[in-house]
């Protein structure tokens, strides 16, 4: 665009504007030398632009002004303007060199996608004749916004959407979220119901952090944050997530690409925390005794998802990251004063993405023999339900690997694991595995909801499982009521 525009005619026969500093002789010729155009734009800067119109031509040369084309000392004035693009695409000049605070070239000029042929065009053509370079580092551009159908917005067709109306009914931070949803280098859409898409996912983030938060209230940071090593290795797990997270929405900002930030954490908060590691840490965090360590780990993992999420998000809500920012514990007062989180890659970490990876993998399967078992009925809850996995040497390592409490992944009451070769003709068939669903057998722990078949012979505790039983006899021990003899 800068190389296909023609010649640039920079005045304009208008009636007010910036005008162009030429007087005429009395003869007709031009006055334009470096004396008289100084002069006036000493003038402008002291009494503003419209002095040229508010005085005579001789008023504005300099006293005594005299030229071989006026013998009598008469003068007129020129009554073009300048074209606005020329008093807008000279502000780098007037404005960026002209004040202390501002710096040349600007870090970015920002502006609908028209002005690449507007203001983007004038500045770069102005500045490179003066000054040989850009006035700009980077430019930004954004689409138009249309309505749902991608028809422009008209008051005649009724199909507006008002910005302070959605600020009123649905709060300032929907917008917000709306602005980062969109690809806004094109033409964007937005109607009600993209806008009730959006309120939904910000139901999701919400919520998510609102259950982070109410499950670490009992958690102090600095007196019961477990050092990394210490973590399960599922912990761990969800730790490389989030790094990846922060890694992912910090480059986004840096190249100005909202959409992948709003992307990316409603992806984690969906699939990595609300389908994944809050389902079963309820098992955790409501039934382990308050200071037992998987209890903790958790918790570290909890409390530094909703710091991270919290400034991640602050440019996008801030009224919301406020809120929550409230309830944490951080010696910086508001969200809005942190910086942005730094990710912390560790060396062990494709690792570890590696093998949950491949345990997710796992766990799609089990996820889908669970459901058909569910419409079998030979279960209603997943906790109904005796997972028997069988695997190959593979996966029965990858298992040893992880470390982990299966039962409490897959949300099973039991589960065992066997040869692969040992799998019934019932059993589900997928790559290298195969997944029977049973029903659990026993009774149902009135605490932690498991089946166990323990449950009924535990002495003093006869309505919960060996677990429960063990936390409940050593912290509420009052609650134990003793059989009749
Ligand atoms: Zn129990």
């Amino acid at each position: 665009m800068i190389r296909d525009r023609g010649d640039w005619v920079i005045s304009r026969q208008r009636v007010w504007g910036v005008p162009l500093p030429i007087f005429y002789a009395e003869n007709g010729e031009p006055v334009i030398t470096p004396e008289t155009i100084d002069h006036a734009a000493k003038l402008i800067g002291e009494f503003g632009s419209n002095v040229w119109f508010e005085r005579e031509a001789k008023d504005l040369l300099p006293e005594g002004f005299t030229h071989p084309g006026s013998p009598n000392g008469e003068f007129t004035k020129e009554m073009d303007i300048m074209d606005v693009w020329f008093d807008s695409g000279s502000s780098h000049e007037a404005v960026l060199r002209a004040r202390e605070d501002l710096t040349f070239p600007a870090d970015m000029y920002l502006e609908g996608s028209d002005q690449y042929r507007g203001w983007f065009n004038s500045s770069i053509t102005t500045s490179v004749a003066i000054n040989g370079v850009a006035p700009y580092k980077t430019v930004l551009s954004q689409g138009f916004v249309l309505d749902g159908e991608g028809r422009k917005m008209s008051k005649s067709l009724g199909n507006t959407v008002l910005p302070e109306k959605v600020v009123k009914n649905m709060g300032a931070d929907i917008i917000r979220l709306w602005v980062s949803s969109v690809d806004y280098e094109s033409d964007v859409r937005i109607s009600d119901d993209i806008l009730k898409q959006v309120s939904e996912t910000y139901r999701k983030i919400r919520n998510t952090m609102r259950f982070l938060i109410g499950n670490t209230e009992d958690f102090q940071p600095k007196e019961h944050a477990v050092a990394y090593e210490e973590l399960r290795s599922v912990d761990q797990y969800l730790m490389a997530r989030l790094d990846q997270v922060v890694e992912t929405c910090v480059t986004a900002y840096k190249e100005y690409e909202f959409s992948t930030i709003y992307q990316t954490i409603m992806n984690f908060c969906t699939v990595d925390l609300s389908a994944f590691y809050l389902d079963f840490a309820k098992d955790v965090v409501y039934i382990e005794k308050e200071d037992n360590l998987e209890r903790r780990a958790m918790q570290t993992v909890f409390y530094e998802v909703l710091v991270k999420l919290a400034k991640l998000l602050t440019p996008i809500i801030p009224h919301t990251t406020e809120e929550i920012w409230s309830f944490l514990k951080e010696e910086e007062q508001y969200a809005q004063l942190a910086e942005l989180p730094e990710s912390s890659i560790r060396e062990d970490q494709a690792g570890i993405l590696g093998q949950w990876g491949k345990f997710m993998d796992i766990r799609d399967a089990a996820l889908k023999a669970l459901e058909v078992a569910r419409n079998e009925k030979t279960i209603g809850k997943s906790f109904e339900a005796h997972l028997s996995l069988f695997v190959d040497e593979e996966t029965k390592a990858l298992f040893a690997s992880l470390d982990a409490n299966l039962e409490q992944l897959f949300i099973v009451s039991q589960l065992d694991i066997n040869e692969l070769t040992a799998a019934p003709a019932e059993a589900m068939q997928f790559d290298n595995l195969a997944i029977l669903v049973e029903h659990a057998h026993g009774e149902t722990c009135e605490r932690c909801r498991a089946i166990k078949e323990e449950v009924g012979t535990i002495e003093d505790a006869a309505t919960l499982c060996g677990r429960c039983a063990d936390i409940v006899k050593s912290e509420y021990p009052e609650a134990l009521v003793p059989e009749e003899a």
